[in-house]
């Protein structure tokens, strides 16, 4: 029976296709498909993990038959047997071929995905004793994942030809059809290492519009939904679904005229994005003549070369803690890092690249262990430059690294979430300790621009200060918003209240730019505000002329550009500022 379920709408487009579900404990497991004649060898690489287990037990029950006192040894040894049942289970074993066989996935993705089969069951059971044994079918599992470990398969990840999403979906495809992702939660580094996947969508169920999950979703531009609450627990691996990114809507075992109307939709939007394709090499000129630079923002070096494919005139945001996470604690070296900011700056060709020191903390932990530990409230916490001057030795590190980067292109220098006149003192002596650092070891360094971030509102409201410190200045209306209505940008259940048209939001932005232009100094929007077409007129009548925003989004936001003049909504957004809701002034169209 068909159901829909309605999430937020993060990343644009349609995707139809079999969910694939999986536990974000397991999402580091790799997604692969096997060619045909591989299919054996990935059978036997399973068979010799669950074999060692099984070699593994035998040799525990061996030991715990010895041991004292007797009532531990029953109890282990009752364990022991489970594991043994499970590890025989015949629906385990066959799910697994079926998914190798029929389907082509890698070993460790077939055995996952097979646990979140069984799982389900487990978790249906009406027995608790029965139910409570999902947790020993999870330890077993892990336990041939890491068996399987030492014979990993030879065949390098890779990229599934997939169809053209225009071709029909036919529902009795098996290898052949698109595949969607479906998980409880995904962290952004999980996310990130889907970029070269063979998925077609993306769905959690958790998450806010701006969580950064949804950001990198949205830079890899691939249709996602996230905050579809419940969704990893109505959905069956292999249901077929269709995710609507556009309107955040996920539509579960699809009736043939559902398909049908979806299919249809999703060559209208293959349609208009041809169409967008036109206008790559004109000019960003408003009707009235005033240049509006379109920037980039960037979460690895790979990406500058599709960011110049795309139109971008530079990076306005490289998001450079995504070099720094997922490394289980081991940060980049200088060098390393160095080489990263080069490629970021050689990608581009010329073009500048705005690299932000690392912002790790509230919803982009390091690592798993950084996410565990107990912190109060992420967001108000240690993170971004806080975290970066409580550790000053790895933050001369980076800053290093950017200023040898800058000798081979055009480099600037941004600061995330500064608040205080002290925080901006401390950061402008280190920058200067680093040249000095440099100057002493004869390392050659370029000059860099040094910017900050005013996505707190204490910064746009002591924006003195930041003008006469910094050479330019970047909104993160992201944090602006979540900060300034004290909503959690990554929690889908006040993504309602999440408003980028709260009049004080628009006051805040409103008043950075005027300042800025005041001043002569440059002002960007890094924010999704600056993607998001929708906004584009208010930001251009506020008077912004530097937006940068996710690759994808550049040719959109340069059609609004194109058919905007500044004049007219330089009057129009003072009638949206002085309005207690502007959602509706919003819809209705607005002058040219
Ligand atoms: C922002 O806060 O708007 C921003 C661009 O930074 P991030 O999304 O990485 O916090
Ligand atoms: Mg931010």
């Amino acid at each position: 029976m068909s159901f829909a379920i309605q999430g937020l709408a993060v990343a644009r487009g349609i995707a139809m296709g079999r969910a694939v579900l999986v536990a974000s404990s397991r999402v580091d497991v790799a997604h692969y498909f096997v060619a045909e004649h591989e299919v054996a060898a990935e059978i036997d690489r399973v068979r010799r993990g669950r074999n060692a287990v099984v070699e593994e037990i035998a040799r525990l029950q061996a030991s715990v038959a010895a041991m004292s006192p007797r009532e531990t040894a029953h109890e282990l040894a009752a364990m022991l047997d489970v594991h043994l049942m499970l590890l025989n289970d015949e629906e385990l074993i066959s799910g697994v071929k079926h998914w190798i066989t029929d389907r082509l996935y890698n070993a460790e993705w077939a055995l996952t995905t097979q646990l979140e089969v069984v799982a389900r069951q487990f978790d249906e059971m009406e027995d608790q004793y029965l139910r409570e044994r999902k947790a020993d079918l999870e330890q077993i599992t892990e336990k041939v994942l890491r068996a399987m470990k030492g014979a990993a398969s030879p065949v390098l990840p890779l990229q599934r030809a997939g169809r053209r999403s225009s071709q029909p979906l036919l529902l009795e495809d098996t290898v052949d059809v698109p595949l969607i992702l479906v998980a409880h939660d995904l962290s952004p580094a999980d996310m990130l290492q889907f970029k070269q996947s063979v998925f077609a969508g993306f769905v959690t169920d958790v998450g806010g519009k701006t969580s950064h999950t949804a950001i990198v979703a949205r830079s890899l531009d691939i249709p996602a939904v996230v905050g579809a609450r419940l969704a990893s627990q109505l959905v069956r691996q292999d249901d077929w679904v269709i995710i609507d990114g556009d309107a955040g809507v996920v539509v579960v075992d699809p009736s043939p005229a559902m398909l049908a109307e979806y299919g249809f939709k999703q060559r209208q939007a293959e349609l208009e994005r041809s169409r967008l394709s036109r206008l790559l090499h004109t000019p960003a000129l408003t009707l009235d003549g005033e240049r509006v630079e379109l920037l980039a923002n960037i979460e690895m070096p790979e990406d500058a070369p599709g960011a110049v494919q795309a139109g971008a005139v530079g990076v306005g945001l490289f998001r450079s803690e995504f070099l720094f996470m997922g490394r289980q604690g081991r940060l980049p070296d200088e060098e390393e890092q160095y080489l990263a900011y080069r490629r970021a700056l050689e990608g581009m060709q010329g073009l500048p690249v705005t690299i932000r020191t690392v912002d790790v903390g509230a919803d982009k932990p390091l690592d798993a262990a950084q996410a565990d530990a107990a912190h109060l409230n992420p967001a108000l916490g240690l993170r971004a430059i806080r975290w970066s001057l409580a550790d000053p030795a790895m933050f001369l590190t980076q800053l290093r690294a950017i200023l040898r980067a800058a000798a081979h292109g055009k480099a600037k220098l941004l600061i995330p979430m500064l608040a205080h006149a002290s925080e901006i003192r401390q950061t402008l002596d280190l920058v200067a300790q680093a040249r000095v650092e440099l100057d002493q070891r004869g390392l050659a360094y370029g000059p860099v621009q040094v910017g900050a971030m005013i996505e707190i509102p204490a910064a746009a409201l002591t924006l003195g200060l930041f003008l006469r410190y910094f050479d330019f200045l970047s909104l993160g209306t992201n944090d602006l918003i979540q900060y300034t209505l004290a909503i959690d940008r990554s929690d889908e259940s006040v993504a309602h209240l999440y408003d980028p048209l709260h009049p004080a939001v628009l006051r805040l932005v409103a008043s950075t730019i005027a300042e800025c232009r005041a001043q002569g100094k440059e002002v960007s929007v890094c924010g999704e505000m600056a993607g998001d077409v929708s906004m584009t007129r208010l930001l251009l009548g506020l008077g912004l002329r530097s937006f940068s925003m996710h690759p994808a989004q550049i040719l959109a936001v340069k059609q609004e550009v194109l058919r905007a003049d500044t004049g007219r909504l330089a009057v129009w957004a003072q009638q949206v500022l002085a309005c207690e809701e502007p959602g509706p002034l919003l819809e209705r169209p607005a002058p040219p």
